[in-house]
């Protein structure tokens, strides 16, 4: 399996999956049509399916003119985006599954960001990764646009269970500025501190960040670390507080951060 990181509008990722035995392709969040299209062309593939992590424009604003300019045949989403994702043809659920090539895609439901978040999991049999949109990011997750905090963090934790060492790539480049915020909750937090050298030393070169692992994510960032106790000392979180308010005492220190 072979991933591209395609940079689209301000801060965006779409990718390119490509099943390296077969040759088939598919397209992760057609933000921006432009830089997609231009993708596909310079590697010579031909994607049949655009997989849609959520509705928001900067994740599908490009659909309609990358189904023409390339011939998609599939604009996948989750079932309850039905009637927001432009072009959907499919209308996935938890524990659906499509087949690129050799390699084998599963859905996640994971909604908080928006109702309709759904991540793709894809497998070759040797690496796992996951396209979380804007669900979870490295070191951080999307704002709660449409959901509660007790479903965030379900879906969090469902993303972690993919597997500690499963690929995450994330829907935009916020890396530095999340870790930023991991490392005001949790100063002493040395895996939050090589984060920041590591995305600042990438930044520089004008590259991107992702993918980070789960095991990464599980070390660094702050919305997965809600039992920590230094967390919950820099944010007067009660040690009795069940993970979902931590969670969102968390997400609504970061809105102001
Ligand atoms: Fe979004
Ligand atoms: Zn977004």
């Amino acid at each position: 399996m072979k991933i591209h990181v395609v940079p689209c509008l301000k801060d965006n990722y779409a990718y390119v999956v490509v099943c390296e035995k077969t040759g088939k392709s598919a397209i992760v969040d057609a933000s921006e049509a432009t830089p997609v299209i231009a993708a596909a062309r310079a590697l010579d593939v031909a994607p049949r399916d655009i997989w849609c992590t959520h509705h928001h424009i900067d994740h599908v604003g490009g659909n309609e003119e990358v189904v023409a300019a390339l011939g998609i045949t599939d604009v996948v989403g989750h079932v309850s985006d039905k009637g927001r994702i432009p072009g959907q043809t499919k209308f996935q659920d938890t524990g659906d599954t499509l087949a690129l090539g050799d390699l084998k895609i599963r859905m996640i439901h994971i909604p908080g960001h928006t109702l309709g978040a759904i991540a793709y999991v894809v497998t070759d049999g040797a690496e796992t990764a996951v396209f979380t949109g804007d669900t979870m990011f490295a070191a951080g997750c999307g704002r709660l646009f449409e959901g509660t905090p007790a479903q965030m963090h379900a879906s969090l934790s469902a993303l972690a269970a993919v597997g500690l060492r499963a690929l995450v790539y994330c829907g935009h480049e916020y890396t530095e500025s999340n870790l930023r915020f991991a490392a005001h909750v949790e100063p002493k937090n040395a895996a939050v501190l090589a984060a920041q050298k590591r995305a600042a030393a990438l930044r520089a070169e004008g590259r991107p960040t992702v993918p980070t692992r789960i095991e990464d994510e599980l070390a660094t960032n702050p919305f997965l670390r809600t039992r920590s106790a230094e967390l919950r000392a820099t944010l007067g979180i009660p040690a009795d507080a069940d993970d979902a308010t931590a969670l969102g005492a968390v997400r609504k220190a970061k809105d102001t951060f």
